[in-house]
Order: C-alpha cells, then sequence, then structure tokens
C-alpha cells in the first residue's frame, strides 16, 4: 500500500526548511527496542502514561530539504526503491510534491550511514540526484567502509555503504566536528547511535533550527527516559551521554529541532522534564 507522499514546509531565516515523509514503519514489542536494559512492564508503563499502545509502535522516517535560496540542500535519503514494496522510499515523491525535480538537490548530507537513511542515493543503479555534491562523516564512513566489519553485526552496513556510498566518493566531502556545509549550517559530532552520527545547526537571519538526525529515536522512550539503553546504538552509553548533551543544549537555547524519528512532522522542542526531556511538538511557531 502506497502512502501518499507528506511534506511540511516553514522559514528559519531565509532558509526554506521542507520535512519529507519517506514512510513508517509499525514495531512489534517496543520493550525490545527502546529501553532494552529495563523490565518490560517499566517500558509499557511510560507509553501508556504518553497515551500510546504498549505492544507496538511506529517509526517514522523524515529527510529534511533546505533552500538557502542558492542551494537545494538534501539531509538524508530514506529507504529508496528499495522501501517501495513496503510503501516507503516517498522521498523522490515527496520532492516533487513540493515542485523540486531530484537534478535541483545541489548537495546531499548524511547524518550516518544506516540504510533508513542513505539507500535513497541510488536509484536504479544510478545517483537518485545527480547533479549533487556530497557531505558525510569522516568517522563515519572510515567504520563502514572497513573491510574488518565483514563477519561481524556490521557487515549488513558494510554491505551498504559498498553499495551507495563508495560509488558516490569522488564527490564527497568529508567532514568532522565544526565543518561547515554552506554558510549557516555547521556539523557537530554527536556520536554513539553509530560510530561517526552528526547532527547540524543551522542560523539565518537570527533563527535557529537544529537537525539531530537519530540523536533520540523515540519521543517518549528516548527523550524522557535518554539513559534507556536502544537497540540501533551502536555505543550504548555514548548515545545516552550524547542525547543529554544534545537535548540539553537544545532544551536551554529553547531551539526547534528536525528529528529523523520523531512524529511526523518531526519538527518541535524539548523541555526537560523529570530526569529527561519532553518532546513539544511545533504548533504555531512558524506561521508568525
Ligand atoms: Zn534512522
Amino acid at each position: 500500500m502506497a502512502t501518499q507522499p507528506q511534506t511540511k514546509s516553514f522559514k528559519v531565516g531565509k532558509f526554506a526548511v521542507s520535512t519529507i515523509r519517506d514512510g513508517k514503519v509499525v514495531g512489534e514489542k517496543p520493550h525490545e527496542t527502546f529501553g532494552t536494559n529495563q523490565k518490560p512492564e517499566d517500558v509499557a508503563a511510560a507509553l501508556e502514561a504518553n497515551m500510546l499502545a504498549a505492544d507496538k509502535f511506529i517509526d517514522s522516517f523524515a529527510p529534511v530539504l533546505i533552500d538557502t535560496g542558492s542551494e537545494v540542500i538534501l539531509f538524508d535519503t530514506g529507504f529508496g526503491e528499495g522501501g517501495r514494496v513496503n510503501g516507503n522510499g516517498q522521498l523522490i515523491a515527496g520532492l516533487q510534491s513540493l515542485g523540486y525535480e531530484p537534478g535541483q538537490v545541489t548537495a546531499v548530507v548524511l547524518t550516518h550511514m544506516h540504510g533508513d537513511h542513505i539507500n535513497g542515493l541510488m536509484e536504479g543503479g544510478k545517483p537518485a540526484f545527480e547533479k549533487a555534491r556530497y557531505f558525510a562523516g569522516q568517522v563515519e564512513y572510515d567504520f563502514w567502509k572497513d573491510p574488518a566489519r565483514a563477519g561481524t553485526p556490521a557487515e549488513n552496513g558494510h554491505k551498504g555503504v559498498l553499495k551507495n556510498i563508495v560509488p558516490l566518493v569522488e564527490k564527497m566531502t568529508f567532514i568532522k566536528e565544526g565543518s561547515e556545509v554552506v554558510p549557516g549550517i555547521v556539523a557537530h559530532e554527536a556520536f554513539g547511535h553509530s560510530p561517526g552520527h552528526l547532527i547540524f545547526r543551522l542560523e539565518s537571519e537570527g533563527k535557529g533550527l537544529f537537525i539531530t538526525g537519530d540523536t533520540a529515536n523515540h519521543y517518549v522512550l528516548s527523550l524522557q527516559h535518554p539513559d534507556w539503553e536502544v537497540r540501533f546504538d551502536a555505543d550504548k552509553a555514548a548515545a545516552a551521554a550524547t542525547r543529554r548533551k544534545v537535548f540539553d543544549m537544545i532544551a536551554t537555547e529553547k531551539l526547534p529541532f528536525v528529528g529523523y524519528h520523531m512524529p511526523y512532522p518531526a519538527v518541535g522542542y524539548a523541555e526537560k522534564s523529570g530526569n529527561g526531556y519532553r518532546f513539544v511538538p511545533e504548533t504555531y511557531q512558524f506561521e508568525l
């Protein structure tokens, strides 16, 4: 069943920002993904206290498009063609519904190299965004491309990078803490979810926005309980420390953020609450 592309557009200073829903997946047994070091009943109780089902969860996927006026920059690429059998891989349809063709994308930026973020780079064995240059983390690339990943749990990720990243490497700029993608968009290291995971800070005309990628992947279980271990986090302790550092900063600065797996449209704020943070979805903030 195909999902109709959903998009949400707003302005941050002079940047036109759109989130595009690549799709969603229904997961079972939330405690086997979020809070793997907790009692299942405690995970269920946290979900029910937030009016969510205790036995299933939604994982949603939201690449971000930023039109700076001179560049059209895409952050992460969704599942691509391989996801369409399940109704995912809607990024390009979403782009087109916003009035862009893939050939207009001037840069593709990757937060990290998991399949739900990089599989949309190639389409029919060719680059999906044929005019784009690319930005990705040096640490992330060095980890996944290493042949030593063969025969380990990271083998599938290694193969995904060989298929989707290596063919583009000539057009790729490898970045690190403090690297500027374009004026007003700066990378910051937020390691843990993956070995070289990056977040991005946007600033334009006094307005700001963070793109937090997969720093937190469930708006209740990972924000209210940042220390709960997550199956997808490569280094569980580093991921938890990074969640606290990043969302402390976002809460303190009262800046909006886009989180790839936050409830679509994936834009909101974080406020300090209890031992963690409460996700505050955007409402009217971008309409004024
Ligand atoms: Zn992800």
